[in-house]
């Protein structure tokens, strides 16, 4: 039997926005994934003030079940106590999908962060990377990079999906300018962050 293949997208969602839509998509084309599972960043010590409830945030990460039906909105990082490192989150996928291979998708500002990811390789050895280059970036830094990380024994991969130039932070301030972001974020999202009034 084929192995399974499980893509773990981890992010903050605060909110979910039409970058992080084209990332999985992306990843989700190339993969060929049995199972989605998104991973809510839990809050981390220095963010907690200000930071938007992990339950608006998980709740707004439903819009991801457009893309892939077998999806599942994990909560492990967000009732883990303390940090959270990605690597935790890996450690228990592996031991719940013991037969699975996992892919972790990112973007491009997080790829070339990797080395300083706590137990990086570690991580290179659970998960095969799927990066994304976003819109009018160079993509040569990023594929030299991948080449040091296959060097390390690590397994990339690259999407080919366009990718919006956009972040939360982005989405946030024109919230709070009292801008429309209905071209940014899902339609489910945006009526959600209105019904609640979050970031205004
Ligand atoms: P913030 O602005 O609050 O820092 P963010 O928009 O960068 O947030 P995160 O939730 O931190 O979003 O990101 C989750 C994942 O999505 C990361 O791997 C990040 O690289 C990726 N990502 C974020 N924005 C985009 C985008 N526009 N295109 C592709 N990938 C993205």
């Amino acid at each position: 039997m084929e192995q399974k293949k499980i893509i773990l997208f981890g992010g903050t969602f605060d909110p979910p926005h039409n970058g992080h839509m084209t990332l999985l998509a992306g990843a989700i084309a190339a993969v060929q994934p049995d199972l989605v599972i998104v991973e809510p960043a839990g809050t981390p010590p220095h963010k907690r003030a200000g930071e938007t409830a992990a339950q608006h945030r998980v709740a707004m990460c439903e819009c991801f079940r457009a893309l892939f039906n077998e999806l599942i909105v994990d909560d492990t990082e967000i009732r883990r106590e303390g940090k959270s490192y990605t690597i935790d989150t890996v450690r228990t996928m592996n031991e719940r999908y013991p037969d699975a291979q996992l892919y972790f998708p990112m973007g491009s500002d997080m790829l070339l962060w990797f080395h300083n990811w706590v137990a990086y390789e570690e991580l290179l050895r659970r998960l095969v990377i799927v990066a994304h280059v976003r819109a009018g970036e160079d993509a040569a830094p990023m594929h030299a990079f991948a080449d040091t990380l296959r060097a390390e024994g690590g397994r990339v991969i690259f999407t080919d999906a366009p990718v919006l130039p956009l972040s939360s932070t982005e989405v946030r301030g024109k919230i709070a300018r009292g801008e429309p972001v209905d071209a940014l974020v899902p339609e489910s999202v945006a009526a959600y962050i209105a019904e609640h009034g979050l970031y205004g």
